[in-house]
């Protein structure tokens, strides 16, 4: 439909003018032409549509690609207490492991042995720092997450067989997601053993038979069964499973390398080793606190067997992952443990100090107890003594939009501000984020009353 000369929209600015505005040409430094055109098209098909005026529409550009990165993913502070929040990206690494994945971002000795110029096992440098760190395990393989771990486990060691695993350790982990599909659908047969609350060693003796191919023991790690409960000891398992000459799969899930006092339900990977497992699976950026990634350790035998599968290819970790855990385990404390083992006189006194920063523009901002979690993958249910900074519930919003977003926990009518996850040398930044949200709504308050 041809438009009259009296319509607006004739007024809206040609793409090859805004492109040419400094502030559009600069973005286009690093951001790409597509991108650049894509957003320039988008702010004037919403003036054709009338939701922003013609005269708007530079503004708005310059506006949209200022801001604009060539990824849109943000770093959050994470405000929650939630340890291991999967929806923020579950561990955030150290500098040590920023730095490495920096360093094997070009091109990187990943499988190449620099004395010989001649072809390495990919990953040998995280192979063996996950060996030192695990002096149990005769041989370490890694993939790309937990799930994909058990994926490789079950289809080589129990393709069209049975895998025997206690009715209550069918867990689902997260959004809908099961382990037991997952398992199903690499073609093993789950053979489910036990009632929900009790499984006996004579549940998993009487399964065994021609079609077992390997047992599963799955730590439920996002719940807890309390009460008239029960599983037999792994040893005995472990003991049963060599008897009878099947392999014995342990999934800790959490990757804790050694028992610790802050988590004493929680398994490790020591001990599963110790009890005499084929082979154990963890992920890597739950408590081991290093980047996505699946763990598998055990017997040399068995390692060499999965990791020669075919599947093993399809799972294959990269290099930026191998380079950040070997990091994360020969580095400091990773922040995952730092925020776990945080000292609660030491959170007091920051929250002390955050309250004191943001008074003038919270001033009703005050210091509370409040427990943090491990969050998705360990530690189910173990509260972490902590403090944190009470807010109105009104400042979640603009919180989580602000310039660096910041995401607190709304429970109790308010939206609570821990410090645990937060690294010290952010908490001015953090306050700088607590007076931008606040001052506005506290300002217009002040004039309405
Ligand atoms: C988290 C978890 C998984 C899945 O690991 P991802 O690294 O998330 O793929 C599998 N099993 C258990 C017991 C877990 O806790």
């Amino acid at each position: 439909m041809p438009t009259a000369p009296s319509d607006p929209r004739r007024r809206i600015p040609r793409t090859d003018d805004l492109l040419t505005l400094p502030e559009v040409a600069a973005a286009s430094a690093s951001l790409s032409r597509p991108v650049v055109t894509g957003i320039i098209r988008g702010v004037q098909d919403r003036a054709r549509a009338g939701a922003i005026t013609p005269e708007d529409v530079q503004a708005e550009v310059v506006r949209l690609v200022t801001g604009r990165t060539p990824s849109a993913l943000r770093p959050v502070l994470n405000a929650t207490g939630v340890i291991i929040h999967t929806n923020l990206g579950r561990a955030p690494l150290s500098a040590a492991a920023r730095a490495a994945i920096a360093d094997a971002a070009g091109y990187t000795d990943v499988e190449m042995d620099l004395g010989t110029g001649k072809r390495s096992r990919r990953g040998t440098q995280a192979r063996a720092a996950l060996l030192q760190r695990m002096p149990d395990a005769e041989d370490a393989f890694v993939v790309n997450n937990g799930a994909a771990a058990l994926v490789l486990a079950t289809t080589a060691l129990a393709f069209d067989r049975d895998v025997i695993i206690s009715r209550g350790q069918f867990v689902e982990i997260g959004a809908g997601f099961r382990l037991s599909d997952l398992m199903e659908s690499t073609g093993a047969r789950l053979r489910e053993v036990g009632t929900t609350n009790r499984t006996r060693l004579e549940d998993y003796a009487d399964a065994i038979g021609e079609g077992t191919g390997a047992i599963l023991v799955v730590h439920p790690s996002n719940f807890r069964l309390e009460g008239f409960t029960g599983v037999p000891p792994l040893n005995d398992v472990a003991a049963l499973a060599h008897e009878r000459g099947v392999p014995l799969i342990v999934d800790v899930g959490s990757g804790q390398f050694e028992p610790d006092a802050a988590l004493p339900e929680e398994p490790s990977i020591a001990e599963a080793l110790r009890a005499g497992a084929d082979v154990v699976l963890a992920s890597g950026d739950k408590l081991m606190g290093g980047p996505q990634a699946g763990v598998l350790a055990g017997r040399a035998d068995t390692v060499a067997q999965l990791s020669r599968h075919p599947l093993a290819r399809a799972v294959r970790v990269d290099k930026l992952t191998l380079a950040a855990l070997e990091a994360t385990l020969l580095g400091p404390t990773p922040p995952v443990l730092a925020a776990l083992h945080a000292d609660p006189a030491e959170l007091r006194r920051r929250t002390e100090a955050l309250a004191d920063a943001v008074h003038g523009a919270a001033p009703n901002a005050g210091v509370v107890e409040h427990e943090g979690r491990v969050g998705g993958g360990g530690g189910t249910g173990v509260p972490l003594p902590g403090w944190a900074l009470r807010l109105p519930t009104r400042l979640a919003d603009p919180l989580r939009s602000g310039e660096v977003p910041v995401v607190g926990r709304v429970a109790d009518g308010a939206c609570l501000i821990d410090l645990r996850c937060i690294p010290e040398d952010q908490d001015q930044v953090l306050a700088e984020q607590i007076i931008a949200a606040a001052a506005p709504a506290e300002s217009t308050e002040e004039k309405g009353s």
